[in-house]
């Protein structure tokens, strides 16, 4: 039996939109390799160019700015390419980074030979700026930060701005992974006063296996990959014309802040709903600004590989912890990072929301995660307190 399913795990990838579809089919048809220069070529270098002022426009940059890469993974890692030439005396990256932020400091610091350090995150999971000050104290001439604009787990954003007049009062450079606050909340380049930034198309409803590495000024940029000098000799390698066309596509669809909207109030009206049925249930990083397609929910005693297993059969797709990382329930270094408590985390689950979201998925959600709750407390004696009226 097939029955419908509910998908609800945006942060890990969101469904193709259906625009962004017809780019990708469209770009598919032609034949050009973006650096020929025949007809075809050009067509194909158009598609390219003209995804790369959509992509711009979303974060409020020059296109010249956009490099694109394979996806955020990519683009983290050529950010931090960019120790070594920016003299980095020393890398920071905050406790809850998506590991490819974490793995890519690692090997920039090894390369360079500097010193790696994280950034201490408070109990709502924001960079403690009181750290970030002493770290940069002692981080010499040129540090190399890196704050991520919202958390994949919790959606949790961070005071960039704020981050950003610390590291440049230190003569440092600030680079953020947007991964996933493109298209979510608003975000732009010059305002928020980061230097470089990461995006992920398929985090925005464009293909997977497209991304960008973007720059708030141009600049030289070095090279992670070289060879054939593509993307201006900053990424070699022949442009992903067809995803490159839907993630440019995706980008532009991307703005409409309507959506966001949208988003919390259903977000919200999932939080409420579950606090009045299972009043122990705690929703992380929620008294804090936060995107408004995330709900990171934990309660006692629950465990999240059951859960999920139990909402997979009730049809609905949703993660625990990072799922980038899925296939395995690992504990989550983010909710380590905020200090929660073994038994809160090993049961948190998360939600995340997106275009396709309607009100029928948020309460099939909530009827399946009570009715999970009530199994627990039958089968295990274990599980949170439910209201009175839920039993
Ligand atoms: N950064 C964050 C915050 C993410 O959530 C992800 C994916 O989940 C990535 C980077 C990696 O992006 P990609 O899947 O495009 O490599």
């Amino acid at each position: 039996m097939t029955g419908e399913r509910t998908y609800l795990d945006y942060n890990a990838t969101a469904p193709l939109r259906p625009e962004a579809y017809e780019a990708v089919c469209a770009a598919m048809d032609g034949i050009g390799n973006a650096s020929s220069v025949h007809k075809e070529g050009r067509d194909a270098r158009a598609l390219v160019e003209t995804a790369r002022q959509s992509v711009a426009r979303l974060v409020g940059v020059e296109p010249d700015c956009v490099t694109f890469t394979s996806g955020g993974t990519e683009a983290n890692h050529l950010a931090f390419r960019q120790v070594a030439e920016h003299g980095a005396t020393n890398i920071l990256y905050s406790a809850v980074e998506h590991p490819s932020v974490a793995e890519a400091a690692r090997l920039a610091g090894a390369e360079a030979n500097v010193p790696v350090t994280e950034i201490p995150v408070d109990d709502h999971g924001r960079v403690s700026l009181a750290a970030l000050e002493d770290l940069l104290a002692g981080a010499g001439e040129h540090p190399f930060v890196s704050v991520m604009a919202a958390n994949n787990e919790t959606g949790v954003l961070q005071p960039l701005k704020e981050i950003a007049d610390l590291v440049h009062g230190h003569r440092g450079v600030l680079h953020t992974d947007a991964v996933q606050i493109a298209g979510k909340a608003t975000f732009d380049m010059r305002s928020s006063g980061v230097d470089m930034a990461t995006l992920s198309g398929h985090k925005i409803g464009g293909p997977l296996g497209v991304g960008a590495f973007v720059l708030a000024e141009d600049a030289h940029v070095a090279a992670r990959q070289t060879g054939g000098g593509q993307e201006r000799g900053r990424r070699s390698g022949t442009e992903n014309v067809s995803g490159i066309a839907g993630f440019g596509v995706a980008a532009s669809l991307a703005a409409n802040r309507d959506d966001a909207e949208r988003m919390q109030r259903l977000r919200d009206r999932l939080e409420t709903s579950l606090k009045a049925s299972v009043p122990d249930v705690e929703f992380f990083s929620s008294s804090v600004d936060r995107l408004p397609n995330t709900s990171c929910l934990g309660a006692p005693g629950l465990k999240a590989e059951t859960l999920l297993m139990q909402l997979d059969l009730a049809g609905l797709a949703v993660s625990a912890g990072s799922a980038c990382s899925s296939g395995k329930v690992a504990r989550s270094h983010v909710l380590d990072a905020m200090g929660v408590d073994d038994e809160l985390a090993g049961g948190a689950v998360r939600v995340s929301l997106g275009w396709k979201t309607s009100e029928k998925d948020i309460e099939k959600f909530c009827a399946a995660w009570i009715k999970a709750v009530q199994m627990s407390k039958r089968t295990s004696g274990s599980g949170p307190r439910l209201a009175a009226a839920e039993g």
